[in-house]
């Protein structure tokens, strides 16, 4: 079916936000039981994760996106879990990339699978770019916080396979908890000035249900970007687009760029132009959802694309989320979606 893109743009939600932005999760499974996200006592060998059989297929996942891209996708970034554990991920990576309208190609990793041979076959596969999730630069408190006892030199030498490997800019994420990796922040930026890798600050975020967020274990955005700027000064970068999530600055050195993703002190969901699918096939259209749309089961009963295009067109324009900017006034301990199932 060839949809007439020109007509169909672009579908707005009740906010008047538009589609833009496609987070594929390809698997809720990781390597990783990081204490902010999948943390150990929840996520142990009585977990049930998805079986194989109720995963989208990599057709399928590529049949979604080319109809997500009919409505205005123009941004696909694969997530999880720790999307390198499913299996032959460059086969997937080379469809997307084929499909007319994709602007933009990233990965979100946690670098533990990332080999130099796996960052050159998702470079060759199409991936244009790769944002490798880190927390510390102390060894110990690293292993800790991944809480699988994994080695940081090893996350550090993927990050130089990723840039050996041209997926540029290469990202960094650095999630900050009050009490557990704020000394990290300076060190982190010290290791990262004047690589060309941008690093990211994510304040600590009340994502799913199990990871224990209070609002004390925040690290303000604002009280980051203090700490720096007393040992570096920093200058406002403007955005490269209006949903981006992190606020850039610069080093006013010239040694490099860093971002601030501040979901919780000030939340940006105006500009959220981000849908997330989830391995199963359910749509989520917001990182706190609460609940989703399935569209494995359109898929799995031979719906046609007009009709899947027009259902997902009907679930944008009744969205209404904007959960970060009402976080205060909801009842603590709403049932969520966990990040690691739809990925960050
Ligand atoms: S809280 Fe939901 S609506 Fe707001 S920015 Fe995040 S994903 Fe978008």
């Amino acid at each position: 079916m060839t949809m007439d893109r020109a007509t169909m743009l672009p579908i707005l939600d009740t906010r008047g936000r538009h589609l833009e932005d496609l987070r594929i999760s390809v698997t809720d499974r990781c390597n990783f039981r990081c204490v902010y996200c999948m943390p150990k006592a929840v996520f142990n060998s009585q977990f049930h994760f998805l079986p194989r059989a109720e995963l989208l297929t990599f057709d399928e996942i590529a049949r979604l996106t080319r109809l997500f891209v009919s409505l205005g996708v123009k941004k696909i970034r694969f997530t999880g879990g720790e999307p390198l554990v499913r299996r032959d991920l460059e086969v997937l990576i080379r469809q997307i990339s084929e499909i007319p309208g994709v602007e933009d190609l990233a990965l979100t990793t946690n670098g533990s699978l990332l080999t130099k041979e796996k960052a050159v076959a998702l470079k060759s596969a199409g991936l244009r770019r790769v944002t490798v999730s880190l927390d510390a630069l102390d060894d110990a408190l690293f292993r800790r916080m991944n809480d699988v006892n994994f080695p940081l030199a090893k996350v550090l030498t993927a990050i130089d396979f990723a840039s050996q490997a041209q997926l540029n800019p290469v990202k960094v994420n650095m999630v900050v908890k009050r009490g557990l990796n704020e000394d990290a922040i300076i060190p982190m930026a010290a290791y990262f000035r004047n690589t060309g890798i941008i690093l990211r600050y994510i304040e600590f975020m009340d994502v799913g249900t199990t990871n224990g967020w209070r609002l004390e274990d925040v690290v303000p955005g604002a009280e980051i970007i203090r700490r720096l700027d007393q040992r570096w000064p920093l200058e406002p970068v403007p955005p490269t687009r209006p949903g981006d999530v992190a606020t850039r600055y610069r080093y006013r050195d010239g040694k490099g760029e860093i971002g601030i993703i501040t979901a919780v002190t000030h939340p940006f969901c105006h500009n959220c132009t981000r849908a997330r699918l989830s391995p199963e096939g359910l749509l989520y259209t917001c990182l706190f959802g609460q609940s989703a749309s399935d569209l494995r089961s359109l898929l799995r009963s031979q719906a046609s694309d007009r009709d899947i295009v027009s259902y997902i067109t009907g679930i944008w324009n009744n969205r209404t989320d904007h959960y970060s900017e009402i976080r205060r006034s909801l009842t603590p301990g709403l049932p969520k979606i966990e990040m690691s199932h739809i990925g960050g």
